[in-house]
C-alpha cells in the first residue's frame, strides 16, 4: 500500500500515512482472513505470529458481529500491538461468536511508525461498513485519486487503499453488477487484498499474481486466506490453493465461491524476491517450498562461484538456507560463527547509515575461536544499499578473518522496486552504477560474486512455475508494467 501527500484537512478515519512532511510509505505486508471458523480473533493472532517476517512496524485484527466492523490495531511487533484484552474484547462481538476476520502486519521501511498506518483499514460502502488489508503497491492510484476528485470526491485519507474503497463505490452507484470486480479491474500494480463484510470476506490477487496469497480449509469447517503457508500451518488449516491472479474468492456462509475480475497475465510476474529473501523459508510460494529453491540457490552459486577456503560461514538469518546449500555442493566445512541477537529489531529499517552501523554491531557477535585466522565463505541471501553488509564485514575482520569470500545468492539489485519491496531509489542502492569488483572494494572483502540472473531464473523455475512467470525488475530493469507517470512523480518527489 502506498500513500499520497495530504491535499485536504479533514478527519482521518482509516489508516494513513504520508502525510504533509511527504513520508512514502512502501509496504510489503502479510495479510490473513477467515470465515466461519472458531475464535477468528484468536487464530487470525496466531497466523500474525507466523507471518511477522513480512511486517513488524504494525499489526491489526477486524472482526464483524454481522453488522459492523470491529477492529483493533497496534504498533510493533504482535505480541506487543495485541494484549489479551485486545483479543478477547475483538472475540467478544456478536455474542461470542464473531462471523469473519481480518487481520494485516504492517512492513514499511520508509514511512514514519504512526499508529495511523496500521491496517485494517475501515470504510463505508452502502451496503455498511468493511474493512480492507492489502499487500503491494498500486502503480496507478494517484491517477486514479486525481480524476476521482476532481469529480468531487473527498477523500478522508491518504491511502490508496481509500481509492480502491472509492472506486468500489462508484461502480455501485453507477449499478455495476460487481463492483468489485470493475474496481479492481481499474488498478494496476501488486496486490494482495482481503476484504471483510457483514456476510462475507473478500479476497483477491492481482492478474500478475506479484504477491502469494493461499486459501486454506479448517478441519473444523469454514475457510481461511493468508498471505504464505505458513500461516495455515501454525492454526492447523489444510492448504486448499492459491488465489489464481486476477481472481475474487469469496468466503461466505455457503463455503467458498470463485469469480475472475480479469484473465491472468500471460506472462506472470511472481516476485522472485520472496524466494530470494522474503517469504519465510517454512512456505511453498508459487508451489515450491522456499527453503528448497534457496538451498539450490546456494548450490547453484556454489558452481558458478567457487572459492578457495576453510569453511562457510552462513550470514544469519537470511543467508541461512543457501548457505546450507552453498557448503554441501562445494563440500566445504559449515560453521556457524556468526550469532544473530533474536531480539533486535530488523536492522534493514534504521533510518540513518550511523545507527544501522550500531545496531549491527547489536545483532551480531563474531565467535573469534571460529574465524581467527580462516579463509572464510560468507554466504547471504542480498545486497540492497550495502551499509550493513560493510559493517558486518568490518566485524567478521576484527574478529580476526584471515581471508572473507563473500557469496550472494541473488544477482546485484540496481534498480527499484515499485510493486511492493523497499527498494529504495536507484542512488542508495550500492550496484547502481558499480561494477561488482567496485562493490567488493567498498565492503572490504576479498573476493565478492553474486547468482547470476541466468541462474537464479533456472533454478526457481524447476518449480511447476515457469521463469517466465517471474518479475526479476529490481535485477535486470525490465519491469512487467511501467508505472504511470504521477507514480514516478510521487516517488520522485521523496528524493528531492
Ligand atoms: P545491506 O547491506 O544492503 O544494508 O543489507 C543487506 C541485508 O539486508 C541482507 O542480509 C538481506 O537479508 C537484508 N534485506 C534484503 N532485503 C531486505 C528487505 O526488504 N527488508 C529487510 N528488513 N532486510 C532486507
Ligand atoms: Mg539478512
Amino acid at each position: 500500500m502506498r500513500d499520497f501527500p495530504t491535499r485536504v484537512a479533514l478527519p482521518v478515519l482509516g489508516p494513513c500515512g504520508g502525510g504533509p512532511d511527504g513520508d512514502q510509505p512502501k509496504e510489503k505486508c502479510g495479510v490473513f482472513a477467515g470465515w466461519g471458523i472458531a475464535q477468528p480473533a484468536h487464530l487470525a493472532y496466531l497466523a500474525l505470529f507466523a507471518l511477522q517476517h513480512r511486517g513488524q512496524e504494525s499489526a491489526g485484527i477486524a472482526v464483524t458481529d454481522g453488522q459492523g466492523v470491529h477492529r483493533h490495531t497496534g504498533m510493533g511487533l504482535v505480541s506487543r500491538a495485541f494484549s489479551e484484552e485486545d483479543l478477547v474484547g475483538l472475540e467478544a462481538v456478536a455474542g461470542g461468536s464473531p462471523l469473519g476476520v481480518v487481520a494485516h502486519n504492517r512492513y514499511s521501511t520508509t514511512g514514519a511508525s504512526r499508529p495511523e498506518n496500521a491496517q485494517p483499514f475501515v470504510g463505508h460502502f452502502r451496503e455498511g461498513q468493511v474493512a480492507i488489508a492489502h499487500n503491494g503497491n498500486l502503480v496507478n492510484a494517484s491517477a486514479l485519486r486525481d480524476r476521482l476528485e476532481q469529480e468531487g470526491r473527498v477523500f478522508y485519507s491518504t491511502t490508496d487503499t481509500e481509492v480502491l474503497l472509492s472506486l468500489v463505490a462508484e461502480a455501485s452507484h453507477e449499478g455495476a453488477d460487481d463492483p468489485l470486480a470493475a474496481a479492481l479491474a481499474a488498478l494496476r500494480g501488486a496486490y494482495s487484498l482481503v476484504i471483510l463484510h457483514h456476510d462475507r470476506v473478500e479476497v483477491a490477487r492481482d492478474p500478475h499474481g506479484w504477491r502469494p496469497l493461499v486459501i486454506g480449509k479448517m478441519p473444523s469447517g469454514g475457510y481461511v486466506a493468508a498471505s504464505e503457508t505458513v500461516a495455515l500451518d501454525v492454526i492447523g488449516a489444510d492448504f486448499v490453493r492459491e488465489v489464481e491472479p486476477g481472481e475474487i474468492v469469496t468466503l461466505c456462509n455457503e463455503g467458498m465461491l470463485s469469480r475472475r475480475f480479469a484473465a491472468a497475465a500471460t506472462p506472470m510476474a511472481h516476485c522472485v524476491f520472496e524466494h530470494v529473501y522474503f517469504a519465510s523459508p517454512a512456505s511453498v510460494v508459487f508451489g515450491s517450498t522456499v527453503q528448497s529453491v534457496r538451498e539450490r540457490l546456494g548450490e547453484r552459486l556454489a558452481r558458478e562461484s567457487p572459492a578457495d577456503a576453510d569453511m562457510v560461514i552462513p550470514m544469519p538469518d537470511s543467508g541461512r538456507s543457501a548457505a546450507t546449500g552453498f557448503a554441501r555442493e562445494a563440500r566445504m566445512r559449515y560453521s556457524e560463527g556468526i550469532i544473530p541477537n533474536r531480539y533486535v529489531g530488523r536492522t534493514f529499517i534504521k533510518p540513518t547509515g550511523a545507527e544501522r552501523h550500531a545496531a549491527v554491531r547489536l545483532k551480531l557477535n563474531i565467535i573469534s575461536e571460529i574465524v581467527t585466522g580462516q579463509r572464510i565463505v560468507i554466504v547471504d541471501d542480498s545486497i540492497v544499499r550495502g551499509t550493513t553488509t560493510r559493517a558486518k564485514m568490518d566485524q567478521v575482520r576484527a574478529a580476526g578473518a584471515k581471508e572473507i569470500h563473500l557469496r550472494i545468492s541473488c544477482p546485484p539489485i540496481r534498480h527499484p522496486c515499485y510493486f511492493g519491496v523497499d527498494f529504495p531509489d536507484r542512488e542508495n542502492l550500492v550496484a547502481h552504477e558499480r561494477s561488482v569488483e567496485e562493490i567488493r572494494k567498498l565492503l572490504g572483502v576479498d573476493s565478492l560474486a553474486y547468482l547470476s540472473l541466468e541462474g537464479l531464473l533456472e533454478e526457481v523455475g524447476r518449480g511447476p512455475v515457469g521463469s517466465e512467470h517471474y518479475c526479476t525488475a529490481c535485477y535486470s530493469g525490465k519491469y512487467p508494467i511501467e508505472p504511470d507517470p504521477l507514480f514516478h512523480k510521487d516517488v520522485m518527489s521523496k528524493n528531492c
